[in-house]
């Protein structure tokens, strides 16, 4: 049987239509925190990513980190909660798989009564390391978040064997075999936040499908070959990296039409 990938929301925040391509206006959007189920994998059921989740309500809640939640006001619905939905689904994770260390991909994690095993990337988890409580806002973690996250301890992608990538007419770069078997692929995808990762499903009951994290903000803006502007590029990432990601998943959308591209805040895509 083929895995089975659902779409979830897990809340959404607003910010300039701009924000995820340069050539929109000033009028906000909402951008969902998209995350995904991944049942009957070879590893049990998977979660990549999270969405927002209580975690970030309180560790925004004073200052400096309020400053977070005035530029990019967050809504998060009890219905939408990450627990919520997957008791709806009666799906419980056997594995977590958090794209990139960022707020709004991990704090969920923190709404499961259970908590299931987390992978992410080695470069993620030095990078959180690091810096005091400034630095890790600058980089999208509040320091709240940032404490609940390292006390965790966390598999690593890079331990992973790797095998030659099925993308890498498009995309250079290791690829992680997470499963053995080829079905769940880890693929770097640098330039946004530190040690981002992108996971293909070569096979799914829906084809093909590869989420993409942070490397696009939508897929109307990889299909129309528009990034977001150079300033929020660099206020998130490292923009020689971002670019170059970014150009090579545009050709991909090209060149594969038939694989299914889901970046993590599209509203396209997770609506
Ligand atoms: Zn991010």
């Amino acid at each position: 049987m083929l895995p089975e990938m659902t779409a979830l929301q897990i809340g959404h925040c607003k910010a300039p239509a701009f924000a995820a391509r340069r050539d929109a206006g000033l009028r906000p959007i909402r951008f969902p925190a998209g995350a995904a189920l991944i049942r009957r994998t070879a590893l049990g059921s998977l979660l990549f990513d999270t969405g927002y989740g209580a975690a970030f309500f309180t560790a925004t809640q004073s200052l400096p980190e309020r400053f977070y939640r005035w530029t990019t006001p967050t809504r998060l619905l009890p219905a939408e909660s990450l627990e919520r939905q997957l008791s709806r689904l009666q799906a419980w994770p056997d594995l977590v798989l958090l794209s990139h260390l960022h707020a709004d991909h991990v704090c969920g994690l923190f709404d499961l009564a259970r908590l299931p095993p987390v992978l992410t990337s080695r470069e993620a988890w030095n990078a959180l390391q690091q810096g005091g409580r400034l630095a890790t806002l600058k980089a999208g973690c509040p320091e709240l978040v940032r404490r609940r996250l390292l006390s965790l301890k966390p598999r690593f992608i890079e331990d992973y064997p790797t095998i030659p990538s099925p993308l890498s007419d498009w995309l250079s770069g290791p690829c992680y075999d997470l499963a053995g078997d080829g079905s769940l692929l880890a693929l770097p995808l640098p330039g946004h936040g530190a040690g981002q990762f992108g996971l293909l499903l070569p096979q799914t009951t829906t084809g093909p499908q590869f989420l993409i994290s942070d490397a696009a903000w939508s897929r109307a803006a990889l299909r129309d070959q528009v990034p977001p502007p150079d300033a929020i590029i660099r206020r998130l990432g490292v923009p020689g990296d971002y670019s170059r990601t970014f150009r090579s998943l545009c050709a991909l959308s090209r060149g594969r039409p038939d694989i299914g591209l889901w970046p993590s805040h599209c509203p396209e895509a997770f609506s």
